[in-house]
């Protein structure tokens, strides 16, 4: 029986997921690369876009002020969907959370060849 998974998720850009409350976790090895591509240096963008993570275990983007959308939303896109952070890549196709279906419209795409 293969574990493959027969189908991936098209994002259709509902935002939901970049306004839920929690971490958006930015990788030490992703620093650089958004740092760059918002053309500043590395200290200033993360004293000026990132926070302790609850955990204590890392950096996250932060927050606009009063309230739980990222940072880097923009309407309805993200400044930096180029090099945006391995946890939003992955939504909802290798993480997600009970219950995602109810906040999530991404539609369900049969990978080729699977289906
Ligand atoms: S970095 Fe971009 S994709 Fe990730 S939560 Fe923020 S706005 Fe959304
Ligand atoms: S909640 Fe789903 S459809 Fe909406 S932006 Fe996030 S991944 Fe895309």
């Amino acid at each position: 029986m293969s574990l493959k998974p027969r189908f991936h998720y098209a994002c259709q850009r509902c935002t939901a997921c970049c306004k839920c409350p929690g971490d958006v976790e930015v990788k030490d090895e992703e620093i650089a690369q958004i740092a760059t591509f918002l053309g500043m240096p590395e200290h200033r963008f993360l004293q000026e876009f990132t926070r302790i993570r609850s955990n204590r275990t890392g950096l996250s983007l932060i927050d606009k002020d009063s309230s739980s959308e990222c940072i880097m939303l923009d309407g309805a896109q993200c400044r930096i969907q180029k090099v945006k952070p391995v946890q939003c890549r992955g939504f909802p196709d290798t993480w997600n959370f009970p219950g995602w279906e109810k906040e999530c419209e991404a539609i369900a795409v049969p990978i080729k060849g699977e289906a």
